[in-house]
């Protein structure tokens, strides 16, 4: 078999690289291990239901990156706006302040808290996000041991960045995100009808000028005297001009040969985000709520997506979605993943009493990884490999974990447009 360019992965990003060299006229094939497309974006289609693979909202909506990604094959998304968001505070819902109007008028900081808080913000806007890389979050704010203000840090952390430690995330790429969320007019967006828009946007484009090979794991690449030779799937070796690896970067060093060693520890190491996720397919609707909905300790988040988007359920039922960031290293602890889960479920009661009861069909994931990486101190943008692959001049990494702007699908979207045009500059 051999093609332009073969693309390993048909998840966001190995679908985004191939749609836009598709969109240009290069042949491409697409090697995929799964039956599916959209990796860890998929969904299924189930009694009326059309289930994402847990909440698959885009930051800045049109102005973010899945946006400016689909418009390079010259499609738009159709975003749904999603409504206010809510704290869960206390025993019931407050509105989730996120910007600066919204922290002077919240109820939960005092007036004093409320100057630090916008102090706090300020600067952060102000400052430089790649000299703040290094910094935690914590160090940087002046409200952090005000328990309100932390708490308030430590739910924002977990919405924008899925990394709820102030501690640990970065004070950079916290800043970096309020600096676009900032200059944006829109807040967050849900594609109508899910990650389904965009993922058969992306392979209908694709279909132009390539295929997919499903069920088809590449599981050797070869790199001789500083390119990729070729690749092995299902017993049969295929060629390219250029390789594009669009699979989590941790999973690199076990089917590439030849690559320096310093590069594969670079990619083992990352840390990704983890966690629970629960999708509930339930009989009723328990909420009218359209926003985000969040809870402080711990913190998790959720929404009621057939409120957001009413294609998504059949019209008198409900779809939800409810998902607790966890450290990587718990979910190897199978006694506490179950404890935190039965934790998770009795906060969704609390919330939304009589749920459980309401439930049709249901789908809790223990996911070892949600984001290729954890926005933390020391995995930053700089800290990341890029999308060129020093010892493979041929080879071209895109997904969530390759260095590129922003946190999950939007670095798979963002590395996936710097890599296409990577490869066409490449093949010119
Ligand atoms: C529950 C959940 C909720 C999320 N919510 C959001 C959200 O609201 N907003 C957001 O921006 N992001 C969210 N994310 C993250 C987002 O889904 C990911 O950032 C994005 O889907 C990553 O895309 P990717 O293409 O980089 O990787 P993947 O989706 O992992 O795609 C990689 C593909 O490569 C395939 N593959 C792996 N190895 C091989 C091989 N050897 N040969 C062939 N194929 C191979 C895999 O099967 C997979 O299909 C969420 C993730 C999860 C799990």
């Amino acid at each position: 078999m051999s093609a332009d360019v073969i693309v390993i992965g048909a998840g966001y990003a190995g679908l985004t690289a191939a749609a836009i060299l598709a969109h240009n006229g290069v042949e491409v094939q697409v090697f995929e291990s799964t039956g599916h497309l959209g990796g860890r974006a998929t969904f299924d289609r189930k009694d009326g239901f059309l289930v994402d693979y847990g909440i698959h909202a885009n930051r800045l909506a049109g102005e973010g990156a899945a946006a400016a990604a689909l418009r390079e094959i010259g499609y738009e998304i159709d975003f749904v706006e999603m409504g206010e968001g809510l704290l869960w505070w206390e025993g019931s819902f407050v509105p989730l302040p996120t910007d600066v109007p919204g922290m002077l008028k919240t109820k939960l900081l005092s007036a004093s808290d409320k100057t630090i808080m916008v102090a706090d913000l300020a600067r952060l806007v102000l400052a430089n996000p790649v000299s703040k890389a290094d910094v935690p979050l914590h160090d940087m704010v002046w409200g952090a041991d005000r328990p309100r203000m932390a708490m308030l840090f430590k739910v924002l952390a977990g919405i924008c960045l899925v990394c709820p430690d102030a501690r640990t995330v970065s004070a950079g790429d916290f800043a970096a995100f309020l600096k676009r969320a900032l200059k944006a007019k829109e807040n967050v967006g849900f594609p109508r009808g899910g990650t389904s828009q965009i993922v058969e946007a992306l392979s209908s484009k694709v279909e132009e000028n390539g295929s997919f090979s499903l069920n088809t794991r590449v599981k050797d690449i070869k790199v001789e005297k500083g390119s990729v030779v070729s690749v092995e799937a299902k017993s049969e070796i295929s060629k390219a001009r250029a390789y594009v690896y669009a699979a989590p970067l941790q999973k690199l060093s076990a089917i590439a040969e030849g690559l320096t060693q310093d590069f594969t520890a670079r990619c083992d190491s990352i840390v990704p985000t983890a966690g629970i996720s629960i999708d509930l397919c339930l009989s009723e609707k328990v909420s009218d709520i359209d926003g985000l909905i969040v809870t402080p300790d711990p913190v998790t988040m959720g929404q009621f997506t057939s409120n957001i988007d009413p294609t998504t359920a059949p019209e008198s039922k409900q779809l939800a979605t409810f998902y607790y960031p966890l450290p990587v290293e718990t979910m190897d602890d199978r006694d506490r993943v179950e404890a935190e889960e039965k934790r998770f479920r009795g906060l969704l009661e609390d919330m939304f009493p009589g749920i459980m009861s309401k439930i049709e069909w249901e789908r809790a994931l223990h996911l070892k990884m949600v984001d290729g990486f954890e926005p933390r101190v020391g995995q930053t943008s700089k800290d990341r490999p890029g999308v060129a692959v020093p010892s493979a001049r041929n080879l071209f990494l895109a997904g969530d974990s390759v260095s590129a702007i922003g946190s999950g699908g939007d670095v798979a979207f963002n590395s996936a447009v710097e890599a296409a045009h990577s490869v066409l500059a490449f093949l010119k």
